[in-house]
């Protein structure tokens, strides 16, 4: 464990928040996750129940731990609650002016000494950090999905974070046991820089007729050696975050190779944004996910 940082607190209680407060409270963290309403809260904790129960039947980890785990993750909608925390990471839905409202929130509420990092994708360290209270003691902590499967975290620092956030961040990410990849503060990071075209040109593919769905995906799974297609992938991802991002690049870099594919703004528009919401390039609602295209 970190020698610094005890409480993390988390905000969103999605698919990262989750992953996210499930790994810190593996390592012997105190999680409070915060979320808009108490609803999300269950579910989220429901969610985190269910990934650590299948790490108990896959003999990964003993039920003693599951209960130890779970013992020390709490959840509310009140942000109040995120005042002991030493660290908050905000994995809150990727969208600019709502990362603005929640760090104005939440800067009132924390130790004056505490940490702020966000998980986001994509969007400007250094302009986030302008909207809080402590720019020098806020940065870019990116975890990948999922959480508790994924090796790496990216680390972003904006043009403030002074070395003593820098180093307590890469401490708490070692003591998760994840690999860490240091990027500067350019839209998308490494990662998704590189990722998120290669989804766009896949959502393109579709959108010109080269392939259908399936097409695409045993293609890159068995020409690429890619363990999930590209739509597969985007399903998993989410289609609202797979949209900003590609908006984060076309705007950040002004280059038209960025531009986000009107198919994927027209999922997005219908509300199919993949696993989370069951329906996207595959249709989850039934036993085994169908191609909608
Ligand atoms: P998600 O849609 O699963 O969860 C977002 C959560 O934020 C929701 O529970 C929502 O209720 C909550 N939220 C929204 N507004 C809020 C507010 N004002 N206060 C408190 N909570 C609020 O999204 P996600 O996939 O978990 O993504 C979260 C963040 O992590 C984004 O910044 C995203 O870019 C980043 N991220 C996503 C992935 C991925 O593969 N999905 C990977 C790495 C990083």
């Amino acid at each position: 464990m970190s020698a610094v940082l005890k409480n993390i607190g988390i905000i969103g209680a999605g698919q990262m928040g989750c992953g996210i407060a499930h790994v810190s409270a593996a390592a012997g963290y105190r999680v409070h996750i915060y979320d808009l309403s108490q609803d999300r809260i269950e579910s989220g904790l429901a969610t985190i129940n269910g990934n650590l129960a299948r790490l108990v039947t896959n003999g990964k980890m003993t039920d003693e731990e599951r209960k130890a785990t779970l013992s020390r993750i709490s959840g509310s909608a009140d942000v109040n609650d995120l005042a002991p925390s030493d660290l908050v990471i905000e994995a809150a839905t990727e969208d600019e002016s709502v990362k603005r409202k929640i760090y104005s929130q939440v800067c009132p509420v924390m130790k004056p000494e505490a940490l702020l990092a966000t998980n986001t994708s994509s969007l400007s360290i250094t302009r986030l950090a302008a909207a809080t209270d402590r720019a020098e003691r806020f940065m870019g902590i990116h975890f990948m999905n999922p959480v508790p499967v994924m090796k790496l975290v990216e680390l972003v620092r904006g043009i403030a974070t002074d070395e003593k956030t820098f180093t307590a961040a890469k401490e708490f990410v070692g003591s998760l046991e994840k690999t860490v990849t240091v990027a500067e503060d350019f839209p998308a990071f490494i990662v998704n820089r590189i990722l998120l075209p290669m989804i766009n040109e896949a959502i393109y593919t579709l959108y010109e007729g080269v392939g259908t769905v399936d097409a695409i995906d045993t293609a890159m799974k068995l020409g690429a050696n890619h363990p999930m297609g590209p739509l597969q992938l985007a399903d998993f991802i989410g289609l609202d975050t797979c949209l900003s991002i590609m908006q984060v690049l076309h705007d950040g870099l002004a280059d038209s190779k960025y531009r986000p594919c009107p198919l994927l703004v027209k999922y997005v528009e219908a509300g199919w944004l993949g696993r989370k919401s069951g329906r996207g390039f595959y249709d989850y609602r039934g036993e085994v996910p169908v191609p909608t295209r």
